[in-house]
């Protein structure tokens, strides 16, 4: 679709964005249908939120906390962080959004990995920006790559740690070298919305660094492990500057409620996210292995995902694992458009359907 000359004319940028196409939920398919495709738990939400949830329905006539003053409150006691720079959003997307409404002008750049998560790209686009991918190394980011992008233009650098849609990582040590090498001028988003997955002793979330710096965020997110997608719950730590500034160009309710008393459960319900990381632990590995002794190429992830590569052979490439998989009722994650043609990212799911993935992908690699 193009816009008329002579009608409305929305920023230039705008144009070039092609509207999010999220992770198909399998609505057309008969039969049971199992959704790997957007990174939700396998477990379910916490009962506990979702009867803070129910509880907080009997007053929808009023307004939220505009402050969201409770969920961060119980996010400041959870990580020790002063929650006067928490900002919670309407999901960490929108956090991301605000972040480049409030810092880009026209032209200014926004440096990401060539592969990072989607929405760098359009809410820099969206804000008038310029969008600047640096190429990566073993689809992991690229120190080097992305400091030699950046210009005295350079507004933001955005990292996902780890990065979604390749469930690769940076260690703390390559994150700090990153960040030495910024201007204090220049933002430094480290996206973790899977670091509550990640085991690795040279991880960090960034905690220490936001702490620790004027221009270091994090955002994370209640869509993942706390299996509160539907409800719309991120939140950044932030330089005191910097939630000065997002509290000024958020909307004055952008938490609703009902998320609000949600999202103060779920922080507190250590027991399922322990139980998250369990399941995590047993069957991403499991996956892993099992999908490489058929043939196929799994990136080592430390999320609740895998990267899938397929061969590129007639019959055998990831749009035929794809109508494979959906015939059997299994929606996995087309990622074209993240550059990765011959992928499929795949949520790691219950037993059931991880058991049902091999034994499909197996007649599917043994076919033909
Ligand atoms: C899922 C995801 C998010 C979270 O999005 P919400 O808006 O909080 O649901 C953020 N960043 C990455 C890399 C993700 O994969």
């Amino acid at each position: 679709m193009s816009t008329q000359s002579g009608g409305p004319q929305p920023r230039r940028t705008i144009l070039d964005i092609k509207a999010y196409v999220p992770g198909s939920s399998g609505h057309a398919h008969e039969g049971k249908v199992y959704k790997l495709s957007s990174n939700e738990t396998p477990l379910g939400p916490s009962p506990k939120a979702v009867e803070a949830y129910k509880a907080a329905a009997e007053h929808l006539d009023l307004y939220p906390d505009g402050s969201a003053g409770a969920l961060r409150e119980a996010i400041g006691a959870k990580y020790g962080l002063d929650p006067s720079r928490i900002v919670c959003g309407a999901g960490s997307d929108e956090l991301i959004g605000l972040l480049c409404t409030a810092y880009l002008a026209p032209g200014d750049e926004v440096v990401y990995s060539q592969h990072g998560f989607l929405m760098y790209k359009l809410a820099t686009l969206a804000a008038g920006g310029t969008p600047i991918a640096a190429p990566e190394t073993d689809l992991t980011a690229d120190v080097d790559a992305l400091l030699a992008k950046v210009t005295d233009r350079t507004r933001i650098v955005f990292l996902a740690n780890p990065n979604n849609p390749t469930g690769t990582y940076l260690p703390y040590d390559q994150v700090l070298r990153l960040h030495a090498g910024l201007s204090s001028n220049v933002i430094l988003v480290i996206d973790a919305a899977y670091a509550e997955y990640v085991r690795r002793n040279d991880y960090s979330s960034g905690i220490e660094l936001v702490a620790n710096s004027k221009n270091v965020v994090m955002t994370r997110t209640f869509s993942k492990i706390h299996g509160l997608a539907a409800l719309r719950i991120g939140w950044a730590y932030c330089p005191e500057a910097v939630a000065d500034i997002l509290n000024r160009v958020r909307g004055p309710f952008n938490v609703n409620a009902p998320a609000i008393m949600a999202g103060v459960a779920a922080i507190g319900d250590d027991a399922l996210v322990d139980r998250a990381i369990a399941h995590n632990e047993t069957w991403l590995p499991w996956l892993s292995a099992e999908l490489t002794a058929i043939g196929l190429q799994v990136t080592p992830s430390v999320g609740n995902f895998i990267l899938i590569g397929f061969p590129d052979a007639d019959g055998k490439r990831a749009a035929d694992a794809d109508v494979h998989l959906q015939r059997r009722g299994v929606y996995l994650r087309r990622v074209e458009a993240y550059g990765l043609p011959n992928c499929l990212r795949m949520t790691i799911g219950g037993k059931e359907v991880n058991r049902l993935v091999v034994d499909s992908l197996t007649e599917f690699m043994g076919a033909g």
